[in-house]
């Protein structure tokens, strides 16, 4: 770990270089995954635009939902689940609020401070309101808030509730683990997909949260067209996992986003965390 921070002091590239040599091994091409955690009512109100600006230009992505707001939401998540979407388990309660004195949502329920018992229900939840509300068994996880639900006996615990309901895959760690191991590998029997970093800036995750949403922001839209330019650069020299992942409500209504999106896909085929895993299973590495 020390090793990759001092590589990416000397140049983000280095960090790049390796990233790509780790999917190499793993992929006979670049995949690119979109994915949409939809945290708040917000995302309800917008969801279905930005589901079929997307479809327009060949994109399908993943969806992330709270039990309660998928349940408050169901007319609309059911419509995009017949588009052929894929949903993941992203806990039963929302873990999102919102703070009127900032007039905006902030997040709660964070799993680090939970009891294990706590957690545990909140996924049990998840999975039994995808069943009830879309019918759909899910069989891959995203923690929410997953940044401060990375130490190894959290991840530990994780897999282990995760087998109980006989899961495939998570995708609920930060760039990093892909350096560290591989774009996607195996650990405690669960297959993991880290998240995608910001090309300048590799640890940190590329979420719509940092260049569209955060009301301390310093980047820009722009910045993530050029940031996801780099990457599309990359990917069309070199296999690699894209894994990116946003909230409707941040983008809705940003066209470098969606532009940002068509330029992704105008080179890397857009497909779901399933259609990955049958491409790749055979290559998966297992940790231990
Ligand atoms: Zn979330």
């Amino acid at each position: 770990m020390l090793l990759l921070k001092i590589l990416n002091r000397i140049d983000p590239n280095l960090i790049w270089a390796l990233y790509a040599k780790r999917c190499k091994k793993v992929l006979d091409r670049s995949y690119f995954i979109l994915s949409f955690d939809c945290d708040t009512e917000e995302d309800i109100s917008v969801v279905w635009d930005v589901h079929s600006k997307l479809q327009d230009i060949g994109i399908t992505p993943v969806y992330a939902v709270p039990g309660a707001l998928l349940k408050k939401g169901h007319k609309v998540y059911k419509r995009i689940q017949k588009t052929g979407a894929e949903f993941i388990n992203h806990g039963g309660r929302e873990h999102t609020y919102f703070d009127k004195t900032l007039s905006r949502h902030a997040s709660c329920f964070f799993y680090d401070q939970e009891s294990y018992s706590t957690v545990k229900e909140d996924i049990f939840l998840g999975h039994k309101i995808l069943k009830d509300v879309l019918g759909v068994t899910a069989n891959g996880w995203r923690t929410p808030h997953f940044g401060t639900f990375q130490k190894p006996e959290d991840l530990e615990f994780l897999c282990s509730v995760l087998k109980e309901l006989d899961y495939k895959f998570s995708t609920s760690t930060s760039p990093q683990m892909a350096y560290q191991y591989d774009p996607i590998y195996k650990t405690h029997s669960l297959i993991e997909i880290p998240v995608t970093g910001i090309f300048s800036e590799p640890f940190n995750i590329m979420d719509t949260w940092a260049y569209f949403g955060a009301p301390d922001r310093v980047k820009t839209p722009e910045d993530y067209l050029v940031d996801v330019n780099s990457i599309k650069k990359l990917a069309s020299e070199t296999p690699l996992l894209i894994n990116i992942y946003g909230d409707p409500s941040h983008i809705h209504d940003q066209p470098k986003f969606f532009q940002a999106m068509k330029n992704l896909v105008d080179i890397t085929p857009n497909v779901s965390y399933s259609h990955l895993l049958k491409d790749t299973y055979g290559k998966i590495r297992s940790l231990r």
